[in-house]
């Protein structure tokens, strides 16, 4: 035999992933093993089957029964009428325990041989039971006589079509003479010789792109079709979906790289263009639906769906020619794309990418019209909408250099252009560091291309467990000094110099210029031991206003207690005279000439600013994982995003475009219209078939291999233990005996380093942060593989300790042993958590969400084939449901996908927002109009006097922000007048003690939106 091609490194993880799979399965159902110390009943967790009399004794409802089944089936839509004939072929064995003082004391189970037997059913519509006898037979001559089991149809006349359910039951005795363990193990049954049709899928809105069809369905079990009308059942619902790829058109793809496009963009633009021209008509064109709809039945319904899709293609072919149009009559537009590639190009060197993926060109082009006709576009919010993975953060980047050089080349030389918001408390690090890149990359180019203006820099803006809101001289309460425990590293965000990517980074405070500075110690670095532009202080982002900040969305709160937040939405006052102080702001006792810098030498000869200040507002505000705005976080963020609106169009008659990321669209254009009262519009639109459309096609290459386990009988705790437990014991069975392993998976051995490294840290994700702790917990005492290092990756872990699993992570020990071997994760994890080394997850239970489910399985896999079992905690309803539909799930989750529940009209968030909005409008807006300070009720009082504010205005004018004018609005505009009346009444009284205005009033502004519970449902 001639020698096989050199194996791949994919076609070896492929192997290895189907052999861990083996070898899990064969873990849950005793595969192979011969003896047993301890019950099969407490360890086995697939392929048993309970006796039918004990779960009829039990609880009896469905739910006990899921959880210990007594019976493995399919369920079949037979195509002829009765009477039907099926051959069965059933599998099983039987665990046996000797007497004390058998041959094996110690361990005294053993596994009987393969009861293997082909049992004929002939049945008319009243079904029946079949082969009972001939089964007891079996089990009897494989040494396990008195167990007992039969053949059951059922057949099932009140569906719109007949079915047969085709079961296996375990009739056996509750205690069979000389038996201790009346279940059985190893079950498997495989029904064939019946002509069958499928079952459709229920209809839902699009269903024109899903095949509906599903050949049969699984009674607690996953189902095989081996051939037409064969069927077999399997113990879990394995799943492989496959990497796509990023091109669909007839013709080879044009040169999308970064280099071409900062060179000569338009021929390359151009073809892209076109070639969407040519497939959107040879897809979506009337004649071609037609055909469609005939050939595969549509219904009037689904065709009226594919036509609403055609249309909104069609408009996305047009914008995406009128972004062409502006690149070639606009030349700043094309230089600021230009500049752009060429920065991405820059920060992107020696990662291994060098092109775009024509989605994101399409996205550029479709977006880039704001940057002329802003008003106009900040109609809508563009979302961008693909599969976790696929590039959007890069995405994102590329607008946003594109609307940062085109600042520069249009006047606006400093301050904000984009807001980039992430909705969780912590910011991901590694977001963080690609957002940095490209700065440093476009900075690079900015300086090579003689572009004025500040440097390009980055904010980092966090809510309260994250950088310090300010430094102080002195300690006072919780405040940090540069003395403070920890000062300055603990505030190290960066994990490398994005300048010249070493990771040698320092950090250093710099009391002359009163800074927290990152610096990097590479004698080659273009920074040249500068600190890099990057600000990790509240105060600092707001002196120094970089050119774009990240933060997290809690943040926002800070505008109705903050003045300085005014630089996130429209310009500061001046600029302090001293070197490196920065902008400045109301003039407060702390800040008597309003530099943020403590003791300020600067005086009050304050410098103008540099530019026309209507220029300051923000060009872009970005919105990350737009999907978990819902509920009461996504009613509090509807208000603030109002105030931040009314604020820059108070200040800079501006208003700001809004780009977002979502891993779903259903619900999608109400969310928007909710949160922002704007349309909403997402690219790239959907394909004419799931899983394909010009950007996207899959490929034969495998990226997920998904598990569905139905736990049998033990606790999910035990079936997460065991199942990691095999894990880890694989991988070191590869790396005690490689050669023996890779014999056994079909592997070239030269592989296993690799396979070593990216199959040796398992993840383990827990819904609920109990159930994270308790998986972490468990594992340190339930495993039979000694030495399992464990860390933890959740919403409470602190920062710091988060970056240093994430280096251990992506530069593992030498030492196999010193690695960390598993990761109990929460939803903290789904969010930007990028390691190329995590490709196994075991997840414990569904989570909340179908996006959840998407967006953290999406955390493995990234580069090299995943292994994610779901353990479905069978027992609730919903896990249930997707057990059976599981295929289906993970094909076309995006189907799956609740709509999101969000309203701005809600009472009881109202009641929280309202002080932030009269908050925001005093220290924005009249104070700076006022050109005096009104920090004090004193001071506001007068100017209240004297401005002619009055009760009734104020509550229109903060009935207007948040959008709630309109005649079904009564009841909130009342609560609104109520608030404000005590408001005033509380201005009004010179007895009030209130220090400071923002005292005033029923309640004080939040101090982050996350100060309401998240999981509390709102209504309106
Ligand atoms: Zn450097
Ligand atoms: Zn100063």
């Amino acid at each position: 035999m001639s020698s096989v091609a050199v194996q791949s490194e994919e076609q070896a993880c492929e192997a290895f992933v189907a052999w861990l799979d083996r070898r899990v399965v064969a873990a849950g159902r005793g595969d192979g093993l011969d003896r047993l110390e301890v019950a099969p009943s407490g360890t086995f967790w697939l392929g048993r089957i309970a006796c039918e009399d004990e779960v009829r004794k039990g609880a009896a409802d469905e739910r006990s029964e899921r959880l210990d089944p007594c019976a493995i089936g399919v369920r079949l839509r037979p195509v002829d009428a009765p009477s039907w004939s099926i051959t069965v072929t059933v599998r099983a064995r039987a665990w046996v325990q000797d007497p004390k003082d058998g041959p094996d004391p110690e361990r005294r189970w053993w596994r009987s041989g393969l009861v293997e037997e082909v049992v004929s059913v002939m049945t008319g519509a009243e079904g029946g039971s079949f082969g009972r006898k001939q089964l007891e037979d079996a089990f009897a001559a494989v040494g396990a006589p008195g167990l007992s089991a039969e053949v059951r149809v059922d057949v099932e006349d009140w569906h719109k079509e007949t079915e047969l359910v085709v079961q296996l039951v375990n009739t056996s005795p509750e205690k069979a003479p000389g038996l201790t363990d009346s279940h059985l193990y190893e079950t498997q049954i495989q029904v064939s010789g019946l002509p069958t049709r499928p079952f459709q899928l229920e209809t839902l809105p699009d269903s024109f792109r899903y095949d509906r069809n599903v050949p049969a369905y699984g009674v607690n079990v996953g189902i095989e079709a081996l051939t037409p009308g064969v069927f077999r059942t399997s113990d879990t619902v394995g799943v492989q979906t496959y990497r796509p790829t990023y091109w669909h058109g007839t013709n080879a793809p044009p040169d999308l790289s970064f280099a071409t496009l900062a060179d000569d963009p338009l021929p390359q633009l151009a073809a892209l263009v076109d070639a969407l021209a040519v497939y959107d008509d040879a897809h979506w064109s009337p004649s071609v639906l037609g055909a469609r709809q005939a050939a595969e039945g549509w219904t009037d319904k689904m065709r009226g769906e594919a036509d609403r899709s055609a249309g909104e293609v069609f408009a996305e072919l047009e914008r995406l020619r009128v972004g062409l149009e502006l690149l070639r009559t606009r030349p700043e537009i094309l230089r600021a794309f230009k500049l752009m590639n060429k920065a991405i190009a820059r920060s992107a060197e020696g990662r291994g990418y060098t092109v775009w993926r024509p989605f994101q060109v399409g996205f550029l082009l479709s977006a880039v019209r704001f940057l002329v006709e802003p008003d106009d576009e900040a109609r809508y919010v563009d979302t961008v909408w693909f599969a976790t993975g696929g590039g959007k953060t890069e995405t994102y980047l590329g607008l946003l250099l594109t609307a940062a050089f085109f600042d520069r080349l249009t006047g606006k030389t400093m301050g904000v252009t984009a807001w980039s918001r992430f909705p969780l408390r912590l910011l991901s690090l590694q977001q963080t560091q690609r957002f940095a890149d490209a700065l440093a990359g476009a900075e690079m180019v900015r300086k090579e291309e003689g572009i004025g203006g500040t440097q390009f820099g980055l904010g980092f803006l966090v809510g309260r467990a994250g950088t310090p809101n300010r430094i102080v001289p002195k300690t006072e309460g919780d405040e940090i000094t540069p003395d403070s425990p920890g000062m300055p590293d603990k505030y190290q965000v960066l994990l490398h110099c994005p300048f010249c990517r070493d990771e040698n980074l320092q950090m250093r405070f710099d009391r002359q210029r009163w800074k927290l500075e990152h610096r990097c110690t590479s004698p080659t670095c273009p920074m040249k031991g500068q600190a890099l532009p990057v600000y990790v202080v509240d105060q600092e982002v707001f002196r120094f206003l970089p050119t774009v900040v990240v933060g997290t969305l809690d943040k926002a709160a800070s505008i109705g207690l903050q003045q300085a937040m005014r630089g996130l939405v429209g310009p500061p006052q001046k600029v302090c005279p001293v070197p490196w102080h920065g902008f400045t702001y109301a003039e407060r006792s702390a800040t008597p000439n309003g530099c943020l810098v403590p003791n300020c030498q600067g005086g009050n000869l304050l410098k103008p600013l540099p530019i026309d200040p209507k220029r300051f507002g923000p060009s872009l505000r970005l919105q990350d994982e737009l999907h978990l705005l819902r509920d009461s976080l996504g009613a509090v963020d509807s208000h603030y995003e109002s105030l931040l609106d009314h604020l820059q169009r108070e200040l800079c008659g501006t208003r700001a475009k809004i780009v977002a990321s979502s891993a779903t669209l259903t619900g999608y254009d109400r969310q928007v219209d909710v949160l922002y009262q704007r349309q909403g519009r997402v690219f790239p639109q959907p394909g004419p078939r799931a899983g394909e459309s010009f950007w996207t096609a899959p490929t034969t290459t495998p990226l997920r291999r998904f598990v569905a386990v139905a736990p049998r009988g033990v606790t999910l705790e035990h079936v997460s233990d065991r199942t990691l437990d095999t894990l880890q014991r694989c991988v070191r069975e590869l790396v005690d005996d490689p050669a023996t392993v890779c014999a056994e998976a079909g592997i070239d051995q030269t592989h296993a380093d690799l396979l070593i490294s990216l199959y040796g840290t398992d993840v383990v994700y827990g819904t609920t942060l109990y159930d994270v702790e308790a998986a972490g917990r468990s594992l340190g005492s339930n495993n039979t593989v000694a030495g399992i290092n464990v860390e933890q990756l959740t919403g409470q872990t602190d920062f710091d300790e988060v970056r240093a699993i994430l280096e251990r992570l992506e530069n593992p020990e030498d030492d196999f042993a010193e690695r960390i071997h598993v990761i109990a994760a929460s939803s903290m994890l789904s969010h930007g958590v990028d390691v190329d080394r995590l490709n196994t997850m075991v997840m414990l239970g569904l989570p909340l969400t179908t996006a959840e489910f998407i967006q953290t399985t999406a955390r493995v896999g990234r580069r090299h084939p995943g292994l994610v079992y779901v353990l479905h905690k069978i027992g609730r309803e919903r896990d249930a449901q997707t057990f059976r539909h599981f295929e289906q799930y993970v094909r076309q989750g995006d189907r799956f996908v609740d709509a999101i529940p969000i309203t701005r009209r809600s009472r009881r968030v109202l009641e929280l927002t309202i002080a932030g909005v009269v908050g925001a409008r005093t220290l924005m807006i009249r104070e700076p109009a006022s050109r005096q300070r009104l920090s004090t009720p004193a001071k506001l009082r007068d100017y209240a006097r004297n401005s002619g504010m009055t009760p009734a205005a104020e509550s229109a004018a903060v009935a207007t922000v948040l959008g709630l004018d309109g005649a079904e609005d009564t009841v909130h505009r009342e609560q609104i007048a109520d608030w404000v009346q005590v408001w005033f009444a509380e201005l009004e009284d010179p007895t009030n003690k209130a220090k400071y205005v923002s005292e005033l009033g029923p309640r004080s502004p939040m101090m982050s939106l996350r100060d309401v519970e998240a999981s509390a449902p709102i209504h309106d």
